[in-house]
Formats: C-alpha cells, sequence, structure tokens
C-alpha cells in the first residue's frame, strides 16, 4: 500500500540516468559565460587550483559557519612525509537570533567565539593564517574574497547578501583590536565552502580525491574543473576546484515532474520558498518534515493510525531526522519506530510501525539516489575531460546523513556505482570535516604562495626589461663593427667573415647544379635544376644521409670521406654518375674565405667536432677526399653558409631581401654590407654578404650580466664551452637543455616533480626543443603536456606541468627577443648605411625553431618593431635556403666566372 501511495517517490535507474543527464546539462549552462546567468546550478569557481601534496606544513586557524555547529580549530600541518595532522576544534552554539538577526551580529558572535578560541589555546597573540569555511553560495574572485548570493539551510541573516563576507569578518575583528592585540592582524588567507574544505581534507590523504560532498544539513558538491571550461575565470591552464551549489538544481522547474504534493508543501513552508529545491528532496533538514507531511496525508486519508492525527503529527518539525535515522534502523526491529509513534501521541499498531518505517526508507532512499545520480554525472564529466575510458577517483564526504544514517552510505555507493560503472570510485569519509579543510586550503595557499616565490625568483633573469633588450642591440652593433674593422676584426667575437657573394641573383641563372648541406641536422646532397626566362623555375631532388656520431666527431679525413661516399651514392642514385656537374658546398660553420671557393673552418659549432679541419680549407678538404675515391670529378665552384643560402633563396623571389637568418639547430645572420665599409676585402665599389657568425656574440663577456647560472651549466656540459654564448641562449639545439636544467634546480628546491630527479631528468638532450613547441602549444591540454612529460619519463602532476609549461615560455620567450634585439641591430645598420629615415627591407629566414615554434617568430618580429622602429621589416621564409640557395649561388659564380674568362 505505502508502495502504491509513494510510487512517485520511488525512482528507476532509468529515471536517475534521466537526473543524470539533466544535471549534466544544467553543469554545462552553468559553467558557459551566456548560460550562467539563467543557469540554476552556479558552478561558483573556488579559486582553490591545486590540492593538497604532503609539503604543507604550519599552524592554522579556521572558523567554520554553515554547519549545524559552529566551530573554530587550530590546525597543526606536519611536514614529516606522514601526511599528520593535528585538529583541535571547539563548538559554539548557533543561536536563533544570531542565525536570523542581522548581519553585524552575526559577524561580532564569530569574532567573539574565535577571539574565545584564542584565549583558551593561548593564541592570543600569535598572527596565524586563519581559513574560513562559510557554507552558503558565495561568488568567489578570489580565494579570500566571497560575495554571499543568498543563504540556504536554516540561515537568514539580514544585510550580508550582495557583501563580501570575508571583509565583514575582518571588520568584526578590527574592532577587537584593543583586547587582542593580534587579532585585528588576522589574514583571511581563504574563503572556502564546506564541499571545498571535505575535499581538500580527504585529499590530503589520498591524492586521487578530486570530489568533495556534502550531504548534511545541506547538500552540495565540488570537483575539480579544467580551467578552460570555466568561462567566468580568466585563463586556460590548469583546474579549479569548482563549487556547484547543486542544491538549486531544479529550481527552474527541471525535476518539477519528479516533485511529489510533499515536496510542494515542504517548500512552502520553509524559510525559502521556491529555491533549494533539490536539496529539499535530499538533505536531513528536509526529510524528517518529509516524512511528518507523508503521515499526516495517509492519516487523514485513513491509511495509518486508524485515521486519528495527533496534534503533534499538525506540528511542523516535529518528527527530526534522528527519528528516520532510529526508525530505519532495521536490525533493531519495530521498537524504536513504535516508541517514536508513541511519544507523538500516535497509538500504532504493528501494520503502522511496518508502515512508518517503509515510508522512512523510501524517502531517505530517494535522497540517496538523487544524489547519486548528480554524483554520477560530475563523475562522467571528469572522466570525459580525462578523456579517459576508466577513471579511477576518490570522493571526500561529509554530513551527518551519510554519516549517521544506517544504510545511507551503503545506498548511495551502489547506486553511483551502478550508474557510472565505468569509474573506480572511492568514497573517502572526512574526518574532521570542513574545519580541517578550511586550514588546508589555508595551507595549500600558503605553500603556494612560497612556491610561486622560488618560482618567480628562478625566472626572473630570463624576463628581459626593454632597456635591457636595447642594451643587448648596442652590444651588438658594436660587435658587428669590431668585426669589420681591420684593427679589431682579429680579436672580434662577432667574425663578420666576408661571404665573397656580391649580387643576388638577378632570374637569368640556369643549368644543373649539385648541392651539399653540411651543418643542420641533416646532412643532404641535392640535384637542382635551375631554368630561367618565362619557365623560371626551380626543381630540386634530394636524398637525407645520416653523420654517425663517431664521424661527426672522429677524424676529418673520416668526415669528409664519408660525405663523398653519400654524393657517390646521390649520383648512383640520381643515375648522373658520369656527368660533370658544378657543385655548391653548403658548410654552415664559422668559415674564413679569401674566394668565394675558398673556405678556411674558423671553429666547429653546434654538434661537430672533428679533427683536423680547424684552420683548413674545407673545398680542399673535400676535393682531396674526392681525389682520393678516384671514381668521379666535380667542379666545387662555391662554398656556402646556410644564411647566405638562404638570404638567396629569398633574394629570388624578392630583391629587397638582404638579410638571412638561420633559427634552426644554430643561430646565425647574413647581411648585404657595403663593401667600403669592409675593411679586410679589397675595394669600395658594390656590396659583400656578411656571414655575422653571430652565435659567438658575448664570447668577450659582454653580455654575461643577463647570462644565467642555467646558461652556464649548459655552456659547461657542451662541446665547447666558452663559445658561442649567444648561440647557447637562442637556438635550437639548446634551448631544451635550458630548460632541463631548469626544471633540474626547482626539482631540487621541492617545487616540481615531488623534489624527485628522475633518471630521465639527469639525461642531457632528453629535453629536446620540438617539446617546448609541442608544450608551448595554445591547443594543448594541460592533459596532453602531462603525456609529453610522461613521454619523456617525467611523471607530473597538474600543477607540475603548468609550472613546466612557464619555464619553456620563459626560455623560448628571452630566445626570440634576444634574437630580436639582434637582429634590430643588423636592420639599423642597414638602415644607416643607405642613409634613409625609414628602411624597407626583407629578412630571408629559415630554421625549425622560428618556422615550428608556436611564439618564436611572434615574438622575435614584435621585438625588431619595438628596437628598431624606424625600419618596416618583411620576413620571407625561405623553401630550402640550403640547396636552393647554393645552386643560386653556384649559378651566379658560374656566370660570373665564365664572364670573367670570356
Ligand atoms: P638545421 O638548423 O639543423 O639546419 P632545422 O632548421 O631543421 O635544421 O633545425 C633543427 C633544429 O630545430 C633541431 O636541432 C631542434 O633543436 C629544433 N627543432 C626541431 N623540431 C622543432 C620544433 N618542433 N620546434 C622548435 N624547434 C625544433
Ligand atoms: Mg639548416
Amino acid at each position: 500500500q505505502v508502495d502504491r501511495y509513494l510510487y512517485h517517490m520511488r525512482l528507476s535507474d532509468d529515471v536517475l540516468l534521466d537526473v543524470m543527464a539533466r544535471f549534466q546539462a544544467e553543469m554545462v549552462k552553468g559553467l558557459g559565460r551566456d548560460t550562467n546567468p539563467t543557469a540554476t546550478v552556479k558552478m561558483l569557481p573556488s579559486f582553490v587550483r591545486s590540492l593538497p601534496d604532503g609539503s604543507e606544513k604550519g599552524d592554522f586557524l579556521a572558523v567554520d559557519l554553515g554547519g549545524s555547529l559552529f566551530r573554530a580549530h587550530q590546525v597543526k600541518v606536519f611536514d614529516d612525509g606522514k601526511q599528520s595532522c593535528q585538529l583541535e576544534s571547539k563548538f559554539y552554539p548557533t543561536p536563533k537570533e544570531v542565525i536570523q538577526g542581522n548581519g553585524a551580529e552575526l559577524f561580532d558572535y564569530v569574532a567573539e567565539c574565535l577571539l574565545d578560541f584564542m584565549e583558551n589555546k593561548n593564541l592570543k597573540h600569535k598572527k596565524l593564517p586563519l581559513g574560513f569555511t562559510f557554507s552558503f553560495p558565495c561568488k568567489q574572485t578570489k580565494l579570500e574574497e566571497g560575495v554571499l548570493l543568498g543563504w540556504t539551510k536554516h540561515f537568514k541573516v539580514r544585510g550580508v547578501q550582495e557583501t563580501d563576507v570575508v571583509s565583514s569578518l575582518h571588520k568584526a575583528l578590527q574592532k577587537h583590536k584593543a583586547s587582542f592585540v593580534p587579532a585585528g592582524d588576522l589574514d583571511v588567507l581563504a574563503l572556502v565552502n564546506d564541499t571545498v574544505g571535505t575535499m581538500m581534507t580527504c585529499g590530503y590523504d589520498d591524492q586521487r580525491c578530486e570530489v568533495g560532498l556534502i550531504i548534511g544539513t545541506g547538500t552540495n558538491a565540488c570537483y575539480m574543473e579544467e580551467m578552460r571550461h570555466i568561462d567566468l575565470v580568466e585563463g586556460d591552464e590548469g583546474r579549479m576546484c569548482i563549487n556547484t551549489e547543486w542544491g538549486a538544481f531544479g529550481d527552474d522547474g527541471a525535476l518539477d515532474d519528479l516533485r511529489t504534493e510533499f515536496d510542494r508543501e515542504l517548500d512552502l513552508g520553509s524559510l525559502n520558498p521556491g529555491k533549494q529545491l533539490f536539496e529539499k528532496m535530499i538533505s536531513s533538514l528536509y526529510l524528517g518534515e518529509l516524512v511528518r507531511l507523508i503521515l499526516l496525508k495517509m492519516t487523514k486519508e485513513g491509511l495509518l493510525f486508524n485515521g486519528k492525527v495527533s496534534p503533534a503529527l499538525l506540528t511542523k518539525g516535529k518528527i527530526e531526522v534522528q527519528h528516520v535515522y532510529a526508525m530505519e534502523k532495521y536490525k533493531e526491529g519495530l521498537s524504536n519506530t513504535k516508541e517514536i509513534l508513541t511519544e507523538l501521541n500516535l497509538s500504532p499498531s504493528e501494520e503502522d510501525c511496518i508502515a512508518v518505517q517503509h515510508v522512512c526508507t523510501i524517502v531517505s532512499f530517494r535522497s540517496a539516489n538523487l544524489c547519486a545520480a548528480a554524483l554520477a554525472a560530475i563523475l562522467t564529466r571528469m572522466r570525459e575531460n580525462k578523456k579517459l575510458l576508466r577513471m579511477r577517483t576518490t570522493v571526500g564526504i561529509d554530513g551527518g546523513l551519510y554519516k549517521s544514517h544506517p544504510q545511507y552510505a551503503k545506498r548511495l555507493h551502489k547506486v553511483v556505482r551502478r550508474l557510472v560503472p565505468n569509474c573506480d570510485v572511492r568514497f573517502l569519509l572526512s574526518l574532521s570535516g570542513s574545519g580541517r579543510g578550511a586550514a588546508m586550503v589555508t595551507a595549500v595557499a600558503y605553500r603556494l604562495a612560497a612556491q610561486r616565490k622560488q618560482i618567480d625568483a628562478a625566472l626572473a633573469p630570463f624576463l628581459l626589461s626593454l632597456e635591457t633588450l636595447r642594451e643587448v642591440k648596442t652590444k651588438m652593433r658594436t660587435e658587428l663593427e669590431y668585426g669589420l674593422k681591420r684593427e679589431t676584426q682579429a680579436s672580434a667575437t662577432v667574425k663578420m667573415l666576408p661571404t665573397y657573394v656580391c649580387g643576388t641573383p638577378d632570374g637569368t641563372e640556369k643549368g644543373k647544379f649539385l648541392a651539399l648541406d653540411l651543418g643542420g641536422t641533416n646532412f643532404r646532397v641535392l640535384l637542382v635544376k635551375i631554368r630561367s626566362g618565362r619557365r623560371r623555375s626551380v626543381q630540386m631532388y634530394n636524398k637525407i644521409f645520416a653523420i654517425p656520431l663517431e664521424i661527426m666527431q672522429g677524424t676529418g679525413e673520416e668526415l669528409f670521406d664519408h660525405i663523398v661516399q653519400c654524393i657517390a651514392d646521390f649520383l648512383e642514385y640520381m643515375g648522373i654518375k658520369g656527368a660533370r656537374l658544378p657543385l655548391g658546398f653548403t658548410f654552415s660553420f664559422p668559415c674564413r674565405q679569401a674566394s668565394i671557393d675558398k673556405g678556411t673552418l674558423v671553429g666547429w659549432t653546434k654538434g661537430f667536432k672533428a679533427t683536423d679541419c680547424e684552420g683548413e680549407d674545407v673545398v680542399d678538404m673535400l676535393r682531396e677526399a674526392i681525389r682520393r675515391r678516384n671514381e668521379f670529378d666535380l667542379d666545387i665552384v662555391a662554398v656556402v653558409n646556410d644564411t647566405v643560402g638562404t638570404m638567396m633563396t629569398c633574394g629570388y623571389e624578392d630583391p629587397n631581401c638582404e638579410i638571412g637568418l638561420i633559427a634552426g639547430t644554430g643561430s646565425n645572420v647574413c647581411y648585404m654590407e657595403d663593401m667600403k665599409n669592409i675593411e679586410i676585402v679589397e675595394g669600395n665599389e658594390g656590396k659583400m654578404c656578411i656571414n655575422t657568425e653571430w652565435g659567438g656574440f658575448g664570447d668577450n663577456g659582454c653580455i654575461d650580466n643577463i647570462r644565467t647560472k642555467y646558461d652556464q651549466e649548459v655552456d659547461e656540459g657542451s662541446l665547447n664551452p666558452g663559445k658561442q654564448r649567444y648561440e647557447k641562449m637562442t637556438s635550437g639545439m639548446y634551448l631544451g637543455e635550458i630548460v632541463r636544467q631548469i626544471l633540474i634546480d626547482l626539482t631540487k628546491q621541492g617545487l616540481l616533480f615531488r623534489g624527485q630527479i628522475s633518471e630521465s631528468l639527469r639525461k642531457r638532450g632528453i629535453f629536446e626543443t620540438k617539446f617546448l613547441s609541442q608544450i608551448e602549444s595554445d591547443r594543448l591540454a594541460l592533459l596532453q603536456v602531462r603525456r609529453i612529460l610522461q613521454q619523456l619519463g617525467l611523471d607530473s602532476t597538474c600543477d607540475d606541468s603548468i609550472i613546466v609549461k612557464e619555464v619553456c615560455g620563459a626560455v623560448s620567450k628571452r630566445a626570440a627577443q634576444l634574437c630580436g634585439a639582434g637582429l634590430a641591430a643588423v636592420v639599423e645598420k642597414k638602415r644607416e648605411n643607405r642613409g634613409v629615415e625609414h628602411l624597407r627591407i626583407t629578412v630571408g629566414v629559415d630554421g625549425t625553431l622560428y618556422k615550428l615554434h608556436p611564439h618564436f617568430s611572434r615574438v622575435l618580429r614584435e621585438t625588431v618593431k619595438e628596437l628598431a622602429p624606424q625600419c618596416d621589416v618583411t620576413f620571407m621564409l625561405s623553401e630550402d635556403g640550403s640547396g636552393k640557395g647554393a645552386a643560386l649561388i653556384t649559378a651566379v659564380a658560374k656566370r660570373l666566372h665564365n664572364v670573367g674568362q670570356k
């Protein structure tokens, strides 16, 4: 009979799945900027972005307002590796005149209780960080501020709504400043909802805990949401705890089909009619009353107690939630029920007792069911956020109904597991509740503030002011001049090597050429066919060959024999073995040239270190190796730096291109300089391309003021310590290594990876520059960053990955800015050479760092614009400068040579 009577309260799994779907939609609505104003589930950002990591420590105070009791706590958190934590609390009554009076009185009362507690615990003169658990919906804009949106539960205090409760508490504490010296100075560091407090408390014991749930006087849940889904808070990085305020679910009528006449009646008699409708079907504050309303109606209809209604049954609040708990103790039979009903002056028969017990069960089971459905929606959302098929997670729970009701917990667990079979959920009871939670939030905030300071300090040297960048530009300019002057060039660090390339292509170049590209990541041999006239085009065929490390760092003879072997393979592969083709040799290392086909290696850079090459002519070495092989002959026409090749390639398309820039494995620039400025080359007419070899900038110590200890470590671990200092701050070969050095340092300071330096982090070169590009990509979610780090053997938390991304950003930004400052010096010099107010110029660029890093090119361009405002610089991507450019230079040289011979 009861079952039939309460048919509407018994929810099947189908209905629950439907509720779950409705709640999921409501969450999305609450998170969206445009939909939030009309959403009933407010999804309030809590500004709690991190869970405890176990390294929190210190003494904290907390006050907890909003549960059935008001409490003050002192929490000692020990950083002893055992996650231990000591809690001392004192309960204070919450008299009706306080919780339904006016705001000033309420906060005075809270302040007085806190001060009493401090006196009690002998803390009067201590200035401790204070956490404030305030379990009502608050709109927060930071951790230590919260504007009350509306009272819930049994609270209704005048003049508090729409005001910041933290500053109210602060004011109340200030008033007592005279009697308690430090009291007015107590810093409220965090305002926390009880759900958040519960999650944090449980999170301290179980790091998987990312959901907080309250089922007590009120009901509510919070969980960690991805920042990128939270429209109401700036930023896309990381996560933030969202206080769902799910109690208001259904306030727009979304649950009307499930609400019964009893729910409606109960709502009408409440402090806040029409509000918190979901909460009113779930929380312990209303369960007893629901049971009373049902019993009353059933009695009136003659279904119970022979139709005799007692005055007690007519009185609001006469059946309390404790009664429901007691009646549902099935193990104790019907005695509890009988006793309770008798006390209400009802004379129950045994059948009445059975029926009433059943009513209680249906009402409380419905509560657990609805709660489970909403929780299942949250869990599903989290699993989808994480893109997991199966998720393991922990839900921290607090609240009297969950704790004290004999069957509630078991039922809730069972239903949740049925609704989300692909989540392995652990339910963790919060032991010392929301007070410890507030202290924990405060402790985490405290820890994060301290960590932030340390991280900022580590990255500060990477932040270059505009002034510093201008200084770098000026210094670069000075070094460029030294390199050009006869007296200073021998000792100059920026070598300004003449290339004997005196003109850019004019479009009449044609023929078949071979090109070699040595000095980048790949060694390549190319066949380039250039056509002129109306069918002007460049066709290229190339083959990549590996240069094994032992050859890169073996003897010069071995290196060149290997190169010639590769050429032989290529000629064979292309079927042109007999042809004696003109060859351009792109050799991307500093070479002192005396003509276009002579180049003496000044010194290896990047990853090369073959013996007996420095000081030798690389063209001779190549010719000798060809002779040694004695299989074919080649006409080596030009030795070309990759920057020059890049400039020439772009110059083929745009005659205004007079600068070539490489931002790849290495960093370098060339540009067309007036002959009259090049003192070490005869002649004053026309121009010649200068290979600056600016990577050596700073080798005389002139930029040591901006070099960090990380740069020094990278330098010391490199093949050429003390050399190429600028290159080591700006190029692909080194950026990842700088990042690795910083990560090691931050880990040593305990700021990353739980202070554990993993084996892989110790490996030089593990952090390649391409990972910077991936990690810094705006499209990448943090989860993917974690996956990248995982591939590198770095087991990171969400917080870790934010820090790693920040480190990468600092390193790559500095690289782009420094490169921009150098380039500004070059374009300014060109402008002055031309003697113009405004210069329009094109820079040909090549290099994977420039091409693939998500921000490098933009920052570089912005810096040049800022530092050389009188120059209008166009950047042009080069399509394979080292191949095409070498062929073009060879073609030009060949043409000029033939002209000369004629
Ligand atoms: P090279 O300069 O050796 O001729 P590249 O211009 O292709 O050749 O540059 C290769 C260098 O670019 C690599 O050494 C590496 O440091 C860097 N690199 C590779 N992939 C990326 C990427 N996705 N983003 C940024 N840098 C990268
Ligand atoms: Mg290259």
